[in-house]
C-alpha cells in the first residue's frame, strides 16, 4: 500500500521549504520529496545551491551563501516534523483523489506515495551553455541572475550572454554596477523588445558583440574572459572580463504534471490570481514554477507560506 500523507510538497527550494515550514507547525506532518543530487539547479535546494553569496535575502544582513541559507530552511523544516525524502517525482496522478505520486519506475502499478493535497514546488532552470567547467564556474564569476550577483562587479567588466528581453534587462541593471556591459548575441538580431532594444543602444555602457557565441570560459577557478568565436567569420577571439551573466532564458519544471495542470505556453504553471491554487482542487503550486516575473528566493519563499496557508485551510474544509 502506498505511503499516505495529507501534505506532499515536491520540491525544495525556498518555496518548497517553507511550504514545509508553515505546513509542519500547522501539524500536518508534510512530506517533501527534496530532488535527488545533480550538478544543475534541478537538485534538493533548487538554484541557491549554485549561488555563492546571497545579500538580498532579508535578515542576513552581511550576507549568507547559497547552500548555507538552504540549509537552514532544511533545518528549520525537520524541526518542526517535517518528512523529508531525497527522491524525484517520476509520475504524478492528479485525476483523482487521494493524489498519485511515484519515484523511481513510473510505470509501477501502485504509486510510491498517495497525498490528500500536493505543492508543487518544482522551480525552474536557467537554461545554461553547456560549456565545459560551466557548472564550476557558477558563483566564480559566472551568474545566472543579476539582482543577486550585479553588486559584485562594481567597476569591473562584464558580459551578457544572449538577446531577447532578459539579456536586456540584465545588462541594463548591470550598468549601474559595471564600467562596461557587453552582450554578446549568436546573431545580428535581437529578439528583445523594440523598447527594450532602445534602452539598450541608448545606453553608453553597453556594447555589442554580434553574430558570436562563446566556446569557451577562460579562467582557473574563477572567470577571467571568454573565448568567442564569430559564427560568420569563424574566427576566434579572447575577451578579458571579470564575469558573465548567462541570460539565455529559463526552463521551469513542469515536465511531470504535464497533461494534469494547466500551464502558459512557456511551461509555467498557472496559479489563480493572489493564491496558489491551480486548476485541479488540492494541489497548490508556488515559486518560480509559476512565477516567470519575478524568480527572487524571497518571493518564492513568500509563494511556498500562501501554498501551505492555501492547503492548509483546503483540507480543513474537506474534514468538514
Ligand atoms: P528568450 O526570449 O527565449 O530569449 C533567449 C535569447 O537567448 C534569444 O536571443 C536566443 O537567441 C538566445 N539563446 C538561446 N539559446 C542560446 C544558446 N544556446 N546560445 C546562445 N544564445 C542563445 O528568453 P528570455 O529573454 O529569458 O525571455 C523569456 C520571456 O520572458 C520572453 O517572453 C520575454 O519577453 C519575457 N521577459 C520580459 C521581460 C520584460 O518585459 N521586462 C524581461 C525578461 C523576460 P535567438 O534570438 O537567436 O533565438
Amino acid at each position: 500500500m502506498p505511503d499516505t500523507h495529507e501534505v506532499v510538497i515536491i520540491g525544495s527550494g525556498p518555496a518548497g521549504l517553507t511550504a514545509a515550514i508553515y505546513s509542519a507547525r500547522a501539524n500536518l506532518s508534510p512530506l517533501v520529496l527534496e530532488g535527488e543530487p545533480s550538478n544543475t539547479s534541478d537538485q534538493p535546494g533548487g538554484q541557491l545551491m549554485l549561488t555563492t553569496d546571497v545579500e538580498n535575502y532579508p535578515g542576513f544582513a552581511d550576507g549568507i551563501t547559497g547552500p548555507e541559507l538552504m540549509q537552514a530552511f532544511r533545518d528549520q523544516a525537520l524541526r518542526f516534523g517535517t518528512q523529508i525524502e531525497t527522491v524525484k517525482a517520476s509520475r504524478v496522478d492528479l485525476t483523482k483523489r487521494p493524489f498519485g505520486i511515484w519515484v523511481g519506475d513510473p510505470q509501477a502499478l501502485e504509486p510510491t506515495y498517495q497525498a490528500q493535497s500536493v505543492i508543487v514546488a518544482t522551480g525552474a532552470e536557467s537554461l545554461m551553455l553547456g560549456l565545459d567547467r560551466e557548472i564550476a564556474f557558477v558563483g566564480r564569476g559566472l551568474s545566472t541572475c543579476a539582482t543577486c550577483d550585479g553588486f559584485f562587479f562594481r567597476g569591473r567588466e562584464i558580459a551578457v550572454v544572449g538577446g531577447g528581453d532578459s539579456a536586456i534587462e540584465e545588462a541594463t541593471f548591470l550598468t549601474r554596477f559595471a564600467s562596461k556591459v557587453t552582450i554578446i548575441h549568436r546573431r545580428d538580431t535581437l529578439r528583445a523588445s523594440k523598447i527594450m532594444q532602445k534602452r539598450a543602444f541608448d545606453n553608453p555602457k553597453i556594447e555589442f558583440l554580434w553574430d558570436t557565441v562563446v566556446a569557451k570560459y577562460l579562467g582557473n577557478g574563477s572567470i577571467s574572459g571568454l573565448r568567442v568565436q564569430n559564427v560568420k567569420t569563424e574566427q576566434m577571439s579572447d575577451l578579458s572580463l571579470s564575469g558573465v551573466f548567462i541570460a539565455i532564458g529559463h526552463k521551469p519544471n513542469t515536465d511531470v504534471f504535464k497533461g494534469q495542470l494547466e500551464m502558459k505556453d512557456n511551461g509555467y504553471l498557472i496559479t489563480q490570481p493572489g493564491s496558489s491554487r491551480t486548476n485541479i482542487e488540492g494541489v497548490f503550486a508556488c515559486g518560480d514554477v509559476q512565477d516567470d516575473v519575478y524568480r527572487q528566493a524571497v518571493t518564492a519563499a513568500g509563494s511556498g507560506c500562501m501554498a501551505a496557508l492555501d492547503a492548509e485551510r483546503w483540507l480543513e474544509a474537506q474534514h468538514g
